[in-house]
C-alpha cells in the first residue's frame, strides 16, 4: 500500500515537472519572439538631433547629437554675435526608409 502511495506522488511529481517544463518552454519561446520584434523595432535608424540656441536669440542650430550631449550645455560659440550657443533640445526622428533617405545621404 505504502508503495503504491509513493508511486502515485511519484507520478505526480512527475506531471507537474512536465508540465512546469512546457510553461517554461513555452513562455521563454514567447518571450524570444517579443524580444526578437522589440529589435526590430529598434533597429530602425534613428537620429538623434541637438537643437542649439544662441543667449541672444539671433540664431539656431540644429546637427546631429553627440555623446555628452544634454540640455544646458554650452555648445560653442554663436557665429552671428559670439555669444554661447546653448542646447535647448535634443530629439530623436525616425529615418526615412531607405529609398527615400537617399537624398539624406547626398549631403
Ligand atoms: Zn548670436
Amino acid at each position: 500500500m505504502m508503495l503504491m502511495q509513493s508511486d502515485i506522488i511519484t507520478v505526480l511529481l512527475i506531471a507537474i515537472v512536465i508540465g512546469l517544463l512546457a510553461y517554461l518552454i513555452k513562455s521563454s519561446l514567447d518571450y524570444s519572439k517579443e524580444r526578437k520584434e522589440i529589435m526590430e523595432k529598434e533597429s530602425r535608424p534613428v537620429k538623434i538631433i541637438a537643437v542649439a540656441s544662441c543667449q541672444q536669440n539671433d540664431y539656431t542650430m540644429e546637427r546631429e547629437f553627440r555623446e555628452g550631449d544634454f540640455i544646458g550645455k554650452i555648445d560653442g560659440a554663436c557665429p552671428k554675435c559670439g555669444s554661447q550657443m546653448i542646447i535647448i533640445k535634443i530629439y530623436s526622428l525616425y529615418m526615412e526608409t531607405p529609398q527615400k533617405s537617399f537624398k539624406l545621404q547626398l549631403r
